[in-house]
């Protein structure tokens, strides 16, 4: 059976709740410890899948096809724990399998009320696969005090009334706000935040407070008397230089030693830091640097692109460089040349993303990338976007686009190299969607098999020529245009099974031009960083040597 630990924040949000999470789920795995990391969003979407990227950041993809919430991505790049659907719930959800049960008849003709129904449901979300770890970390977004909240917090509340005492354990973050003028430390917020959580019911065992400074004795154990945690449950998170020193860097603030002491289990076993202080080593102390140039269309945010973000950062880790990432707009392209921003660069990415607006400009870039021969990797919109450029400037198709655009303009204007997907074979099933279906969870979607060519780059990079990479697009490139392709140099070396997909485009006779339809970032881990990641590293230190 399973320790739970529950993870609530106060005072304000972005405090780094899904990072101490991730932080604490690694330290738990160093011990010896297997978890699970579990996320319960407040909010009424029924998952993020349609939410702007601006709104709420990237949408993290799992392998059996969830659109969750990016703090999955933080979990699995901490712990390599793949998630699942059932790792990351909503109110929404859980409000829409209450009343699909409800129009079923499940309850049968009660009245159907927040306290059980809506509790119910989530506390039985949360003890989805209890005995498969020992340990499973439950993080609750938002903020202690927020209306949509609620239901989640009273839901916890019963969780560990019903289990044995000492089973669970709610650890929660709060801020230590700094006043320069007096150069204090304030603990009220903190106070308030706990006396919130105390009041419907909850009350901490660790509090990890962040902090700019220091928190001197004297406060730590002012914190303690008025919250009713133990001094050593004050847990101290100062700012860090890379998410990566956290599981470190709690260590050392005593996060583990304080969660272990509150499940009152002894003796421990110590943690095996070293792979995560090899980590912290390679970042600190780089060998060099590289300038990496995203080109893509939410680069205001660099939430929006948060595992591509990471993906890079491990790649760097891979080959003991710093990658300096630029993001630049695309848009810009569509006005300007596109030469002086891409020129100093030492390699070019194109990420993912939806429709038409900034396209000109990414498949500029993927021209560029191509005739200076810059290492270029195209992710999803990114490998769409090469395609369209290869098929027009090489090809002499200047009508070539995708379907998408047109769609979103209501107009035919292109050529559909690029078309929309109407079946897929996924297992042993053939899926089938029309372009009038809901926009919620109807993309191909999850980990998909792909079949490498023997002796391409990319089965060289994977060492395999068999892949298991995850998905979430609607488009995709034709498969008929291979022969227009391959006569100028563009092979597709990795294809679905059925060999009708086109999963990898690879220019051979090029420095690094590789084109993907999945999203290899969201697989990518500091511990060990996905090959083509790495691999693009690689070649963009190459390139900076040539310059
Ligand atoms: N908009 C494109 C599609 O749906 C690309 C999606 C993506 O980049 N994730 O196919």
């Amino acid at each position: 059976m399973a320790r739970f630990v529950f993870i609530t924040g106060g005072v304000v949000s972005s405090l780094g709740k899904g990072l101490t999470a991730a932080a604490l789920g690694a330290l738990l795995q160093a011990r010896g410890y297997s978890v699970r990391l579990r996320k319960l969003d407040p909010y009424l979407n029924v998952d993020p899948g349609t939410m702007s990227p601006f709104e709420h950041g990237e949408v993290y993809v799992t392998d059996d096809g969830a659109e969750t919430d990016l703090d999955l991505g933080h979990y699995e790049r901490f712990t390599g724990v793949a998630a699942r659907r059932t790792d990351s719930v909503s109110s929404g959800r859980i409000y829409q399998t209450v009343l699909e049960r409800e129009r079923r008849g499940d309850y049968l003709g009660r009245t159907i009320q927040v306290i059980p129904h809506v509790t119910d449901q989530i506390k039985d979300f949360i003890a989805i696969g209890e005995d498969e770890v020992d340990f499973m970390l439950c993080e609750i977004g938002g903020t202690v005090g927020d209306i949509e909240g609620l239901p989640f917090f009273e839901a916890i509340r019963q969780f560990i009334q019903s289990r044995a005492r000492g089973q669970c354990v709610l650890m929660h973050l709060t801020l230590l706000p700094y006043i320069a003028a007096s150069g204090e430390l304030k603990t009220k917020p903190t106070q308030h935040s706990v006396k919130e959580l105390r009041s419907i019911g909850l009350m901490p065992d660790v509090l990890v407070c962040r902090t700019e400074h220091e928190i001197p004795e004297r406060e730590r154990a002012k914190i303690a008397l008025f919250c009713n945690v133990r001094p050593e449950a004050v847990v101290p998170a100062r700012d860090l230089g890379s998410i990566y020193e956290a599981p470190v860097a709690f260590h050392a603030a005593g996060l583990d030693q304080a969660i272990i002491d509150a499940f009152g289990i002894s003796p421990v076993p110590r943690p095996e830091l070293s792979p995560w202080e090899g980590v912290m080593d390679a970042i600190r102390h780089p060998d060099g640097e590289v300038q990496v140039g995203i080109v893509g269309k939410y680069t205001r945010l660099e939430d929006a692109y948060k595992s591509i973000a990471e993906a890079l950062t491990h790649g760097g880790i891979a080959n003991r460089v710093r990658v300096e990432a630029q993001w630049i707009d695309a848009e810009i392209f569509e006005r300007e040349d596109p030469a002086p921003y891409l020129e100093n660069l030492n390699a070019i990415l194109v990420p993912g993303g939806f429709g038409e607006r900034g396209t000109e400009g990414m498949i500029r870039a993927a021209q560029f990338a191509r005739e200076r021969k810059v290492p270029y990797l195209g992710i999803c919109l990114g490998m769409q976007m090469a395609v369209i450029e290869a098929l027009r400037n090489l090809a002499g198709l200047a009508r070539a686009g995708s379907e998408e655009f047109d769609v979103e303009a209501g107009e035919k204007r292109y050529e559909h190299v690029v078309y929309h997907m109407k079946q897929w074979v996924s297992g042993n099933e053939t899926v089938r969607r029309e372009l009038e279906d809901a926009k919620g969870g109807t993309m191909r979607l999850g980990a998909y098999r792909a079949l490498l060519r023997p002796g391409s780059r990319v089965a060289s990079i994977y060492g395999s020529t068999e892949i298991s990479e995850r998905h979430r697009h609607r488009f995709e490139v034709d498969i008929s245009y291979r022969d227009r392709l391959e006569a100028h140099g563009i092979v597709f070396s990795g294809l679905s099974p059925d060999g009708k997909l086109p999963e990898i485009l690879e220019i051979p006779d090029h420095p690094w031009f590789i084109g993907v339809q999945f999203h290899p970032e969201l697989q990518s881990r500091p511990l060990a960083p996905h090959p083509l990641f790495a691999d693009f590293v690689r070649a963009a230190v190459e390139q900076s040597r040539l310059v």
